[in-house]
């Protein structure tokens, strides 16, 4: 019998000890940036919350009543102590920042004469919130279920080593991420349903960017950020004809363009011509009336004129007299998946899988390692 227990408790062992060098049985934790304050931060919870500061435990409460921390200096204020990082533990009750609800535990520092509040969630319960915040939750089941794989994916590459505080901001420059509130029960089933699959290029996760529309053809990522990332290349799509943002058209007075380029520091005097290059490498050539010339990205010409007025990086364009004209396809950089031909394929009976595949040929799903 007693052999019986050292026989079972060295298995036990050697599990756990293989459980966490191999990462599995480990859940996924993503750390969001969600928000920042000067001054103070509100914290609340329902349920009960253990407070700590390091190792040490400062508090166990039954309920958090509202809280107010404050900064001073380099340090946190709670009640009489002064903290340089404070984590709220969470027993699976929510926890509200300013009146935001969310998942997870939550920490509290000190960066560049600011608070930082950052939330520790488990990656399944960060797309919780995440899918609805990019999708509509009323779209297909099977468009909403490739964007939580998708989502995932993304998630997962961005989580940073122990040097960086957290890995992921709340907004569009990561993922949409409102907590709690935002959570909706198809999207939850899509992210369920979906649990733990990512996609991979051989062994190794890939940001697989997502957008709006793309318009008729998705772009190669690395025509767009100019690195490599030849595992997600540009593919024709038919299926996001529906989308209002398919065709656009805008302007922009030709003195004003020329004034936003010199402020970003590319000199150009009065615009004479814009070409776009014939290449797949999407770059706009533009040349002012004294024959000095910038060459642009399309994709940072994008941004910096405007993604109100330049929508995509798939355009035309037309210098008039006063006005620059634009026609173009899409909404977005156009790399990766286009929701809303996710949507168009879900609705022709694609199924979440095959919508993946054609947005990403080069990769490959599976289960997280
Ligand atoms: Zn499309």
């Amino acid at each position: 019998m007693k052999i019986k227990n050292l026989v079972f408790r060295v298995f036990l062992l050697l599990f756990l000890l293989l459980s966490s060098t191999c990462g599995f049985a480990q859940p996924k934790i993503v750390r969001v940036l969600i928000c920042k304050s000067n001054a103070s931060l509100r914290l609340s919870s329902q349920g009960p919350v253990t407070i700590k500061a390091g190792n040490k435990i400062l508090k166990r409460e039954q309920r958090l009543e509202k809280i107010v921390l404050k900064r001073k200096g380099d340090s946190i204020k709670l009640g009489r102590g002064r903290y340089k990082t404070l984590d709220f533990i969470s027993k699976g009750f929510p926890i509200s920042v300013n009146n935001k609800a969310y998942r997870g535990n939550i920490k509290i520092s000190v960066l560049h004469k600011q608070l930082f509040a950052v939330n520790y969630v488990d990656i399944e319960g960060y797309l919780k919130s995440v899918v609805p915040s990019e999708m509509p939750s009323s779209w297909p089941m099977e468009a909403l279920k490739a964007q939580a794989v998708v989502a995932r994916t993304y998630a997962l590459y961005r989580r940073a080593g122990p040097n960086k505080e957290y890995d992921l901001c709340s907004g569009t420059n990561s993922q949409m991420y409102k907590g709690v509130c935002s959570e909706r029960s198809s999207s939850n089933m899509a992210v369920y349903l979906t649990e733990k699959m990512c996609l991979y290029d051989n062994r190794k996760l890939v940001p697989t960017y997502f957008h709006s529309t793309c318009g008729g053809q998705t772009i190669n990522a690395d025509s767009v950020w100019r690195r490599a990332l030849d595992s997600i290349e540009g593919v024709d799509c038919k299926f996001c004809k529906d989308s209002p943002h398919y065709k656009w058209k805008r302007s922009i007075g030709r003195r004003k363009l020329g004034k936003i380029l010199s402020k970003k520091g590319y000199k150009i005097g009065k615009i004479k011509k814009i070409k776009i290059g014939k290449d797949k490498l999407y770059r706009i050539f533009i040349e002012d009336k004294y024959g000095k010339s910038q060459v642009l990205d399309a994709n940072k010409f994008r941004i910096l004129v405007g993604t109100e007025v330049v929508r995509s990086s798939n355009f035309r364009v037309k210098v008039g007299w006063f006005r620059v004209k634009f026609k173009g396809n899409g909404w977005g950089h156009c790399v990766g998946l286009c929701q809303w031909g996710a949507r168009g394929m879900a609705l022709k009976g694609h199924s979440y899988k095959q919508i993946l595949q054609h947005y990403y040929p080069n990769l490959v799903m599976r289960r997280l390692f």
